[in-house]
């Protein structure tokens, strides 16, 4: 089976648009959380996603704008997004989010959007942050995202290893077990503006992650005609 692993689509539609016409046809979508929040399009977002064979679990700006979560725990440009994505939002989107689990195990896998100790705020970005999660979930590999950052952490016996992500190319998922970020496809914060992804082939038994460019100036007017924060529109041009 071919999956596309993707998260943090923040209601970017163009750049979602992109990944799934590059990653082409696949068995099902596996959503990492945070559809919406800081973007233009939520329901665009969700519908999509919603109408493909997919998995997804809840991130913390989804439980956000649905006033789930306490948006004071959000900074302030995240909070002006989540308050104009939750106006935005038809009730049936809202229903579907609201349906949304935290944490989803499919086969040797577990799905979470922050980490698996901490399901909605955690950050996996070190190997120290890495060693402490494996013992929060059972499966082989578990999918992360919520950092923005692609990533692949592997147990060793005392500690972690970072290993350097090193995209369009397969990589075998190890005989340890794993933590792998896809990055993030509607916001990346790793210094390249193009969207991320990941495809796992589980015939083979191998990760492959993805970058892909999108019409970021689309999803930018959309913002400036939404009145966004403007931070939160420039942040787009440059990955951060
Ligand atoms: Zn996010």
């Amino acid at each position: 089976m071919r999956y596309l692993v993707l998260s943090d689509i923040h209601s970017n539609l163009a750049a979602l648009e992109a990944v799934l016409a590059e990653a082409g046809e696949v068995d099902q979508v596996w959503c990492l959380g945070d559809l919406v929040g800081y973007g233009p399009d939520p329901n665009e977002c969700v519908e999509r996603i919603r109408s493909l064979p997919h998995l997804c679990v809840v991130g913390n700006h989804d439980w956000g704008t649905l006033d789930k979560l306490d948006l004071n725990d959000f900074n302030a440009y995240a909070r002006r997004a989540c308050l104009w994505n939750r106006e935005q939002l038809s009730a049936e989107n809202r229903d579907y989010i609201d349906s949304l689990d935290e944490f989803v195990v499919e086969g040797a896998f577990t799905l979470v959007h922050g980490s698996p100790r901490s399901h909605l705020w955690e950050y996996v970005m070190s190997p120290d942050e890495a060693t402490h999660s494996f013992a929060f979930f059972d499966t082989p590999y578990c999918f992360v995202g919520h950092t923005h950052v692609p990533g692949i952490f592997v147990e060793r016996s005392a500690s972690c290893e970072a290993v350097p992500v090193q995209g369009d190319r397969p990589v075998p998922l190890s005989p340890e077990r794993m933590i792998i970020n896809p990055g993030g496809v509607g916001q990346p914060r790793d210094s390249d503006p193009r969207a991320a992804y990941l495809i796992l082939d589980t015939d083979n038994m191998t990760i492959e992650h993805h970058r892909v460019e999108y019409a970021i100036e689309v999803t930018q007017e959309k913002m400036r005609k939404a009145g966004l924060p403007r931070r939160l529109i420039d942040r787009l041009d440059y990955g951060w």
